[in-house]
């Protein structure tokens, strides 16, 4: 039975780079999500995220095209349900990376879903990686590390924590629990 993973983990700590690997599979989908935030340096439109304006944002909320939607540091973010429902009926494992008010509004509407935080080793170490990423100002440095202790409190929440130290040892982990234990 094909099913919808859920990721959270505060701006950071380490999804995307420990999902690189496990989104382009054939065999996974990746929910390429909405958002009104602005491309960072070598973000493609359709890739990472649909980028829409504000006004194209509340007309999807309108013809609910979203099953959840937040606002995060300032901007919004929204998963579209179609392409989730399509790939799960042609067979195809969901990843979807979201926020955690997100995952609340995702978990009520499918409570089925199977839900991973991905933690950082600690807080010292997502402020480097914030910082060395290179992405986002001094501001939205200090907004997500404050966003980020919130979030750390629903971590056990989740089904599932993986805690990001070693590269490997996460992306290993995380394909154990979508029991997917052969690379490819
Ligand atoms: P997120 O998608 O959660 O916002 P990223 O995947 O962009 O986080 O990672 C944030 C930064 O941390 C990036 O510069 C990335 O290269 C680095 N990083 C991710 N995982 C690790 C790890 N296990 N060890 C060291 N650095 C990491
Ligand atoms: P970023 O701006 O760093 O790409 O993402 C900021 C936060 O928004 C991350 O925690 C990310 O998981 C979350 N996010 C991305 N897409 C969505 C979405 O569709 N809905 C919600 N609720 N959060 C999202």
């Amino acid at each position: 039975m094909s099913k919808v993973y859920l990721v959270s983990g505060p701006s950071g700590s380490g999804k995307g780079t420990v999902l690189e690997s496990i989104k382009t599979r054939p065999d996974v989908f990746y929910s390429v999500s909405a958002t009104t935030r602005e491309p960072r340096v070598g973000e493609i439109d359709g890739v990472q995220y649909r980028f829409i304006t504000k006004e194209k944002f509340l007309e999807w909320i309108a013809q609910d095209e979203f099953i959840e939607h937040a606002e995060y540091v300032g901007n919004y973010y929204g998963t579209p349900i179609t392409p989730i429902r399509e790939n799960l009926a042609n067979g195809r494992d969901v990843i979807v990376e979201i926020e955690v008010q997100g995952f609340l509004q995702f978990k009520e509407k499918m409570p089925e879903i199977e839900t991973i935080f991905i933690m950082p080793p600690s807080l010292e170490e997502l402020e480097r990686r914030l910082r060395g990423r290179g992405t986002d100002s001094e501001e939205k440095i200090i907004d997500r590390l404050e966003t980020a202790k919130k979030e750390m409190t629903y971590a056990d929440k989740y089904d599932h924590i993986v805690i990001n130290d070693e590269l490997e040892k996460a992306v290993s982990e995380l394909l154990e629990i979508m029991g997917k234990n052969e690379r490819m």
